[in-house]
């Protein structure tokens, strides 16, 4: 997170006190392509960026026969927990499926014995010469007639039938503006003002989701923040909470780490001539003041 020793938040309140002065009519009156316009008015809002960062967890099951030393391998191991890996591939046991001890069915035809890998079962080998001319057919020297050890259950006749998930995890980043619905036509304009939530100074962290258990606690609205330092959020801490609760029940997401962040920004009205001008001035990352017409 940025740790400046310049807030924001100060940068944003001199703008707007500069808006007010008029300081800006002729940059809007510029950039708008009029001959002239006069600040009217302004409003002081903000929108909460909801920023997640997780993994999209991909995984299919099958039943398998396994060894007793590969079950109690499977059955210790685990995948990495999200906090170690958000990329990760690996096999669990599926804890939910049955477990069967089972007599193996790969070495049915000769108890202990099963195809050799090798030769995949045939008892001889296809010898190669060195020049590559001539090839030769020797016995495999690692099996009788294509008998070898049985490769599931180790020789011992005994499996144990269980479901094993295989299970491909990808790293995911989601990065959501919520703004208050009275201004929600300004999305395109802010979206793109932080591009990482990294780049998001730590004064504008907001604690969307202690709120909530502050209000349930004194019987109010979840959700019911309506200001973040005089710039009106309106309704957006409602929608910002229930788009937080359901990345947090995302089927296949697992999630790491879910901030929220406010993003304050000023709406102003300027006459002209023609028809009025609305104007969007907010800070961006490098905590330079951008205005942008609408
Ligand atoms: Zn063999
Ligand atoms: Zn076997």
């Amino acid at each position: 997170m940025t740790q400046s020793s310049t807030s924001l938040l100060e940068i944003l309140e001199r703008s707007r006190a500069a808006l007010a002065t008029g300081a800006l009519d002729e940059d809007v009156a510029q950039s708008a392509g009029v001959g002239a316009a006069r600040y009217v008015a302004q409003e002081r809002w903000a929108g909460i960026i909801v920023a997640a960062q997780g993994a999209n967890e991909q995984g299919w099951s099958r039943r398998e026969e396994l060894s007793s030393e590969l079950y109690e391998k499977l059955a210790a191991s685990h995948g990495p927990p999200i906090s170690e890996a958000l990329a990760a591939s690996f096999r669990e046991l599926d804890t939910s499926q049955p477990v069967q001890p089972t007599t193996c069915t790969n070495c049915r035809i000769r108890p202990g014995f099963g195809p050799c890998p090798r030769c995949s079962g045939v008892g001889v080998l296809l010898v190669q010469s060195p020049t590559g001319n001539t090839s030769s057919v020797d016995d495999c020297p690692e099996c009788e007639d294509g008998f070898a050890t049985c490769t599931v259950c180790g020789g011992s006749t005994r499996t144990i039938s269980a479901t094993v998930r295989y299970v491909n995890r990808t790293p995911l980043a989601a990065q959501h503006l919520v703004l208050p619905n009275a201004v929600a036509d300004l999305a395109g304009t802010l979206r793109g003002a932080f591009s990482a939530p990294g780049e998001i100074p730590a004064e504008l962290a907001i604690e969307l989701e202690a709120d909530e258990s502050a209000t349930a606690y004194r019987g109010a609205q979840p959700g019911a923040m309506t200001d973040f330092r005089g710039y009106s959020l309106g309704d957006a801490a409602r929608r910002a909470l229930g788009f937080a609760r359901r990345v947090r029940v995302a089927p296949n997401f697992l999630l790491r780490d879910l901030r929220t962040f406010a993003m304050p920004f000023i709406t102003a009205a300027f006459s002209t001539s023609g028809s009025p001008v609305r104007i969007v001035m907010f800070v961006d990352t490098t905590l330079t003041p951008r205005f942008v017409r609408q």
